[in-house]
């Protein structure tokens, strides 16, 4: 693949959402550069470009909430415990945090934000296609 590959792609997912391509120039190169420098970038970098804007398009397209997600996967491991301020370590990645209750999720914040951050890039489409039943409970 060449850059005639990736610098169209990257142009027409600029011009259809300019504010996620120029977030995505500052989280990889803390400037937002000018479109000649887009296209000097080596196809490396082009490719990494490509990649994170058509996922970050992905997660702006998406009805999942990251956070509330992060949050249910955290809360989905947890449990009823005491309501007590408890360390754990993630099984994850190894980090400490601090969880609200005495049980606890064994999964930090990051590391679910990361799972959520999947789920909604790669696999938004776990909705239901219609309710079984309309009526009201
Ligand atoms: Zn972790």
């Amino acid at each position: 693949m060449t850059i005639e590959f990736y610098l169209p792609r990257i142009e027409s997912m600029k011009n259809l959402h300019p504010e996620l391509y120029a977030q995505q120039l500052m989280h990889f190169f803390q400037e937002e550069l000018t479109w000649e420098q887009v296209s000097e970038l080596s196809s490396a970098n082009l490719i990494k470009l490509m990649i994170s804007l058509r996922d970050a398009i992905k997660i702006n397209q998406s009805s999942i909430d990251i956070l509330k997600l992060t949050q249910a996967i955290q809360y989905s491991r947890s449990g009823l415990g005491l309501c007590v301020m408890t360390p754990y370590t993630c099984a994850f990645c190894g980090k400490e945090e601090i969880w609200s209750s005495s049980a606890v999720p064994l999964i930090c914040t990051s590391c679910a934000s990361e799972m959520a951050t999947n789920i909604a890039t790669h696999y938004p489409n776990f909705y239901k296609e219609e309710p079984i039943t309309k009526k009201e409970v």
